[in-house]
């Protein structure tokens, strides 16, 4: 049988096997079929290898979620005598086991005041599936059973299960799959650069950030407050194209919120255990949630968990007139899963993490990426703590976009990756974020690969005549 490292193969035979089997998430597979899959065999720090031995930079964390970066003895260790001691057992029927109640616990005290309580999951879209029930629930036990819906944004995402990907607000999961489910509504995001040609047209970006939020009052009045059960939000939106949002805009939402009685949800999958230099995107950005969503960064992706935290307000309502709540998963609360995230605690809070993105290499990216404002193709770049994008335009003063049948983030994209740096592009946006322990040496680095890979794909560009003349 065959066992990791799984080094008895060549590339070409796990292509071969990969076309053969397996279904990957997100991929054409005509496309993939065509180039063969690439096979990454190990990880290191901020760096991973293909199955030829190419070094790769990981400048994307994985899928946003190696946090504390590959190889770290801590977690691996956690997990390992976690499975010795006791794989599995579950926290249905009155159940628990240490590890759970104990990454409950830790989780209660780093979150804001209001969050006590925690329930556990397999994953982000979980969570999110969750928020829905929970939300569900709290309105009922309130008496206030009409309030259903629940308002999202456009190009948001939550997850890829039925109802997270309701939630979400990317336009070709909806039209595959018969979505939204009844009850979810979307406002557009609060994308200044987007609206530059219209809503925010002779706005400042904060004033813009304040029309925005009144985007969500207009839907709320529209549908009747009475009728609205709550928001859900990520800080910033990541999936989306790392969509950071005036100042004004997060005060603002919650306001409105309040002044309405509408729950706000904070979707914390990417945002939250550092990446924007706060522990929680909703302290960077000023909101008071009711429940938070979280996953990825928990356990850094070593193993999967995610989960709600939920405030007091909805806490001790569900608590203590809701009886049994009808939901749960067989991973809620999983002793490995939960070992590690505890593990994986001790690392950011041991090498202080938060405070090194939020002081020292959030703000150097920033300075860093702000040089390619002077490249020709680069028209907008925005960056919180260690999440970044880098927008691509065929003109930069008349912010024109480049023919989609380009699909100019995917030719940069490979550049990156022939280059040795992992780098996702979201339609013409390039984005990054690197696992919190990268330094400031590894920034130049990953930095130089960024730049080199926009120099190649505006060479391409201009031989290919796709740049304005
Ligand atoms: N929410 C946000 C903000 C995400 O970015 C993601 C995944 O990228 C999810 C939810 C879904 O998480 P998962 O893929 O673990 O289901």
């Amino acid at each position: 049988t065959e066992q990791p490292p799984f080094t008895g193969r060549t590339t070409k035979e796990w292509q071969a096997a990969d076309a053969a089997h397996f279904l990957h998430p997100f991929t054409d597979h005509q496309a993939l079929a065509t180039k063969g899959v690439r096979v990454i065999t190990r990880g290191e720090g901020v760096y991973v290898w293909d199955s030829d031995g190419q070094r790769i930079l990981d400048a994307m964390s994985g899928l946003w979620c190696v946090n504390v970066g590959y190889g770290q003895e801590a977690l691996i260790e956690a997990a390992t005598q976690q499975m010795r001691t006791l794989p599995y057992y579950n926290a249905f029927f009155q159940t628990t086991t240490p590890a759970a109640t104990a990454l409950a616990e830790r989780l209660a005290a780093r979150t804001p005041a209001q969050f006590r309580h925690v329930f556990f999951c397999g994953s982000g879209s979980e969570a999110n599936d969750t928020v829905i029930r929970l939300v569900r629930r709290y309105w009922d036990v309130m008496g206030q059973a009409q309030r259903k819906v629940i308002v999202s944004r456009l190009n948001a995402y939550h997850g890829s299960t039925m109802a997270a990907a309701s939630l979400g607000g990317m336009a070709a999961m909806h039209a595959q799959g018969d979505l939204p489910i009844p009850g979810i509504v979307h406002i557009d995001q609060p994308h200044y650069w987007a609206h530059r040609e219209g809503a925010a047209k002779d706005l400042g970006r904060e004033e813009f950030g304040l029309l925005a939020a009144h985007w969500l009052e207009e839907k709320i009045l529209a549908i009747g407050a009475d009728k609205v059960a709550a928001f859900i939000g990520e800080p910033v939106q990541g999936a989306g194209g790392v969509i950071v949002p005036p100042s004004t805009y997060w005060p603002e939402i919650q306001r409105i919120c309040d002044r309405h009685g509408i729950l706000l949800v904070s979707d914390e999958v990417v945002c939250g255990f550092g990446r924007t230099g706060r522990w929680w995107g909703c302290e960077a950005f000023g909101s008071k949630p009711d429940l938070i969503t979280f996953a990825k960064g928990v356990t850094s992706g070593y193993v999967p968990l995610g989960g709600v935290m939920v405030g007091e307000r909805m806490a001790r309502v569900l608590i203590e007139q809701g009886g049994e709540f009808e939901h749960g998963y067989t991973y809620s609360g999983h002793p490995v899963a939960c070992a590690v995230g505890l593990a994986n605690l001790d690392v950011i809070e041991r090498q202080d993490l938060v405070t090194r993105v939020r002081e020292d290499t959030g703000p150097y990216l920033a300075q860093q990426l702000a040089q390619l404002m002077e490249h020709p193709m680069v028209g907008e770049v925005q960056s919180c703590g260690l999440m970044a994008a880098v927008q691509l335009c065929r003109n930069v003063p008349l912010r024109e976009a480049f023919a989609p049948e380009i699909a100019i983030g995917m030719v940069c994209r490979k550049h990156c990756f022939d280059n040795g740096l992992v780098m996702r592009a979201v339609g013409d946006r390039m984005i990054v974020a690197p696992p919190l322990v990268i330094t400031r040496a590894q920034i130049d680095e990953m930095f130089g690969l960024v730049r080199q890979a926009l120099d190649r794909t505006h060479a391409e560009a201009h031989a290919a005549g796709w740049l304005a003349r």
